[in-house]
């Protein structure tokens, strides 16, 4: 490709409202142009990354005999009934009515389209089991909208889904699966994790995420450097701090803490760790008030709670219903004598002996206080997340490690959620009528070629790794109205290409330093650089960008010594 020709827009500004490095360098470089809030249009640098991407993902999903297909975009409303899911994903799914007034939605993933195609054909065992992907767009209109193509409302997703008879079917294609994606991730040149997680509107128990290692990233781990467990924030369980300040419960007391408010506060005042202080949070469960009770250092899982008190629509109670319950403002409940709320109590507290609880007063808290001795717990349930610094429950040795990242797979094991729901069965070995066990697995096609990034710039830009770079060499002549220059960059770019190297000709009437720092800016592993000096001795330089370093080798030498870089 030739620069001068090409629609190639790049610029020096860090762009205003893009916050993380991926999204500036993508449209710094001219990969990417917003066409509306979360909705965005790949120019020719950012296509090829994505299609480099596409391609290694269908190699290796072909690779494991999952087959390629294409399903629609549009889908009718009532697929979604059926599942329940019109409800539960709420005002992420895009929704349009057709001239009639039918329903359809814009697919935000494909479980229901699947299951739909698969309950018309697979009747048998026999025909089990089987795995079919695409790589299409998506469509979520997602609450909050950023980081360019990292959370968009219109994005590309590889999607697999499977059919099984039995559970080791359903194990073997999700084992492979995972392996499918380490390799493609190893392909990349990314760093990346596989997690435990939670499954969130998709469903099933069992799943993992696997996320891409990046200091911008939204996603929260836990690692235990002992044993290798590995969990988001959602998921991640401990055995608690690794040392727990205790107290003992000795007799009850109520002190006025006035002005005292917030954890920090109210520690202060007591002169304690904000771990022996316990947060009383007040919640709706349809007319039932429930309290959860959660170590004063630790935020609560809402998953878990959610899961602990079966009720996904449980709410926090408004400052009016936390001071109707309580007779006290908001920041001063405890479960001292709260008479009608259903007390769900972290896990954790079991090893307390004294707390530090609010008091159900204005300006006021009560210490020394006793599980089972002075209020009961409903319920004990692990509900509060983890801290980095925990201890693993997974060996009991290790301390668990933080790490942010970017979420860029998840696989699921689905069961029957979706069969059962759309009655699509088969008939079994033993002449049962079964709902087939399902397993469904995303790929965030678009998503990668940002968190490729997050993992790979400089404070001069991309440095794509080889594997993803939209072009394997950019030729940088100096001169062109040199005629040896312009005759060398010809042949060179003519060979290069000829080699099978994707090559950019910086053919543009630019000064050399726009030229290098432009190079710089959108990545390519490899520059030839063609300065007359070198050429009058048959000579050029080869940068190479990741390592830094150049080399000046004969004019003659350059494609086996890219050929090389390459090991192609
Ligand atoms: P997130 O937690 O980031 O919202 P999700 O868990 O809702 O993602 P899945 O339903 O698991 O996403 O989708 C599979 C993959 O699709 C994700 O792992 C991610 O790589 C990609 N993806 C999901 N939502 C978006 C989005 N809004 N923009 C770009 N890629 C996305
Ligand atoms: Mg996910």
């Amino acid at each position: 490709m030739r620069w001068s020709k090409s629609y190639l827009p790049t610029y020096k500004e860090v762009p205003k409202d893009a916050e993380i490095p991926s999204h500036q360098l993508m449209l710094r470089a001219g990969m990417i142009r917003s066409l509306t809030s979360g909705v965005y249009s790949f120019l020719p640098l950012g296509y090829r990354v994505l299609h480099k991407i596409e391609t290694i993902v269908r190699e290796e999903m072909n690779r494991i005999g999952s087959q390629e297909v294409q399903m629609p975009v549009l889908h009718p409303g009532e697929l979604y009934e059926e599942t329940g899911r019109l409800k539960n994903f709420g005002e992420l799914l895009f929704q349009l009515k057709d001239r009639r007034g039918r329903l359809f939605a814009l697919g935000p993933t494909h479980e229901e389209v699947v299951t739909d195609i698969a309950r018309a054909e697979l009747k048998s065992y026999r025909q089990l089991p089987q795995t079919l992907y695409q790589i299409l767009v998506k469509f979520r209109d997602e609450f909050r909208p950023r980081f360019g193509v990292m959370r968009a409302r219109e994005f590309m997703m590889k999607d697999a889904y499977s059919f099984h008879a039995s559970q080791e079917s359903l194990q073997e294609t999700y084992d492979s699966m995972a392996g499918a994606y380490h390799r493609i991730l190893e392909r990349f040149g990314l760093e990346a994790v596989q997690v435990e997680a939670e499954s969130g509107a998709i469903g099933g128990d069992i799943n993992h995420e696997f996320i891409v290692l990046a200091n911008a990233g939204e996603s929260v781990i836990f690692r235990c450097p002992s044993c290798g467990y590995a969990a988001n924030d959602e998921r991640a369980v401990s055995l608690g701090a690794s040392t727990l300040e205790k107290e003992s419960s000795g007799k009850m007391e109520t002190v006025a803490t006035p002005g005292q408010h917030t954890v920090e506060e109210v520690s202060g005042f007591f002169k304690v760790s904000p771990q022996r202080l316990v947060k009383t949070l007040l919640y709706k469960s349809g007319e039932k008030n429930i309290a959860a009770l959660v170590p004063g250092d630790r935020e609560l899982n809402e998953i878990k709670f959610a899961k602990a008190i079966g009720d996904p629509d449980a709410r926090p109670m408004t400052p009016e219903e936390v001071t109707a319950l309580t007779q006290a403002p908001v920041g001063f409940a405890g479960p001292v004598g709260l008479d009608g709320v259903h007390i769900v109590a972290d896990e954790l507290l079991n090893d307390y002996d004294g707390m530090i609880v609010g008091a159900n007063q204005a300006d006021a808290h009560t210490r020394g206080v006793k599980m089972g001795r002075d209020f009961t717990a409903a319920q004990v349930a692990r509900i509060s997340m983890v801290v980095e610094g925990d201890r693993c429950t997974n060996c009991d040795t290790g301390r668990l490690k933080l790490s942010r990242g970017v979420e860029i797979g998840h696989i699921f094991k689905l069961d029957v959620k979706y069969s059962k729901a759309m009655g699509a069965t088969f008939l079994d070995k033993d002449g049962q009528e079964k709902a087939f066990i399902m397993g469904c697995y995303g790929f965030g096609v678009s998503r990668a070629v940002a968190a490729t990034i997050e993992q790979h710039y400089d404070e001069k830009g991309i440095r794509w790794p080889k594997a993803l770079s939209p072009f394997h060499v950019i030729v940088t002549p100096l001169n062109l109205s040199d005629a040896g220059t312009v005759s060398t960059m010809e042949s060179i770019y003519t060979d290069l290409g000829v080699a099978g190297f994707d090559v950019l000709l910086d053919d543009r009437d630019l000064r050399p330093g726009p030229k290098f720092k432009d190079a710089e800016l959108i990545g390519v592993p490899v520059r030839v650089t063609l300065g007359e000096r070198n050429l009058k001795d048959g000579r050029c330089e080869l940068y190479y960008r990741l390592e830094d370093r150049t080399d000046v080798v004969a004019i003659t030498d350059v494609v086996a010594k890219v050929r090389e870089y390459y090991a192609l």
